[in-house]
């Protein structure tokens, strides 16, 4: 096998101009809502710490529910622009496929869900410990969470405005009241930034109204230079259904409460549906075949999708390849069009009822992910 073609981690000054801004979001919304003719509902469903209005797009009236979030890490940022081309489509295509969708589904996206990391364009959002105690008085005395970023994390300076990972801010008690600080990358989160609450009140209004969310994805970016097991090219995108430790086995006991509800099975067909229809768009450019499996050793009740999954929805994780800091706004099309792909791929699969006939198993057979380019040690680069 040849060596893949040189590739590094090491931070660039990228431009990312082609990539949608937050200012670009609210004219873009704005536009499809209109072009839609009453097809697609925008509504603001909170605010970020530094005040940016947070938005929910919705089309379709079908009892199941998808739910699309996008950009928690302000540097991943082809997730809001496939969210963006899959409202437009939904919103203004006849098409029988997308009338299908329409009819049998209720599609809920949230664009950018970071929106001040998005504007600082790093990771983590912008909001003081200091701000979580004056809010929270209880915490007065309390060490600071553990994903709470004060000095560099990915060539970003968090020193003069710190902020947190939000991606670890979940908890699949969906009441639970923050304590328990500092934390650790396999225990809960705390819901303790207004992005997170401003999440999971959606989802527990979609659960209030239709019974359930049926389907949870998350868009993600990770490193630049992984490569699909046992070739030399380097993956487009991964792909992952499981997120937490089994309730139903010894080591997942913690979660036995959660047991009745959590659904792997579903998790992995719904990865299916995005593989396959990667792989049959490869057949007009290649690089959409090179989808892997997002490493399975993971426990992350921290995330959306640990919780999410959780509570009873099938779960799906894309991480494109690349962050703003290494990748910039190369490869932009591309990869958009792999999270668009996929995206259509679970959607149709589920309107069409298809989803069911897949066959599980075929998750185990999406290939794996060689991380061996690996060129940092600071994990917080390649974790979604
Ligand atoms: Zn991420």
């Amino acid at each position: 096998m040849a060596a893949p073609p040189p590739c590094s981690e090491e931070r660039r000054e990228n431009p990312i101009t082609e990539l949608t801004s937050y200012d670009e979001l609210l004219v873009e919304l704005d536009r499809i809502k209109r072009v839609s003719a009453g097809r697609i509902a925008v509504e603001t469903i909170g605010q970020s710490s530094r005040g940016r209005d947070m938005f929910v797009a919705t089309v379709g009236s079908g009892p199941k529910v998808v739910l699309i979030a996008a950009e928690i890490h302000g540097n991943e940022k082809t997730g809001p622009d496939a969210v963006l081309e899959l409202l437009d489509y939904l919103g203004t295509s006849d098409s029988s496929r997308a009338k299908q969708v329409r009819d049998q589904l209720t599609v809920v996206a949230m664009p950018k869900i970071n929106p001040d990391g998005s504007a600082l364009d790093r990771r983590g959002n912008d909001m003081t410990w200091q701000e979580v105690q004056a809010r929270l008085p209880q915490l007065l005395n309390a060490q600071p969470a553990w994903n709470y970023y004060t000095d560099t994390r990915q060539g970003d300076d968090y020193s003069q405005r710190p902020g947190f990972d939000i991606n670890r801010d979940y908890n699949p008690n969906l009441d639970y009241q923050p304590q328990d600080f500092p934390g650790a990358s396999d225990q809960p989160g705390w819901f303790v930034s207004p992005e997170t609450q401003a999440v999971r009140d959606v989802y527990r209004s979609l659960q209030a109204e239709f019974g359930a969310v049926d389907t949870y994805i998350d868009l993600h970016h990770q490193g630049a230079c992984y490569t699909v097991a046992g070739t030399d090219r380097y993956v487009t995108m991964s792909l992952s259904g499981k997120f937490v430790t089994d309730p139903a086995t010894p080591a997942g006991a913690e979660y036995a409460d959660f047991a009745d509800t959590y659904r792997p099975e579903y998790s992995q067909r719904l990865n299916v549906a995005a593989y396959n229809a990667l792989q049959v768009a490869a057949i007009q450019n290649p690089d959409f075949g090179n989808i892997t499996l997002y490493p399975q050793d993971i426990d992350l009740p921290c995330t959306g999708l640990g919780s999410f999954q959780l509570n009873g929805s099938g779960a799906v994780l894309f991480e494109v390849r690349g962050q703003t800091q290494t990748l910039g706004q190369q490869h932009r099309e591309m990869l958009t069009q792999a999270v668009y792909i996929g995206l259509d791929g679970i959607l149709s699969s589920i309107a069409s009822g298809q989803v069911n006939q897949l066959d599980p198993a075929a998750y185990d057979r999406i290939p794996l992910t060689d991380r061996g380019q690996r060129t940092t040690t600071d994990v917080t680069d390649f974790e979604f």
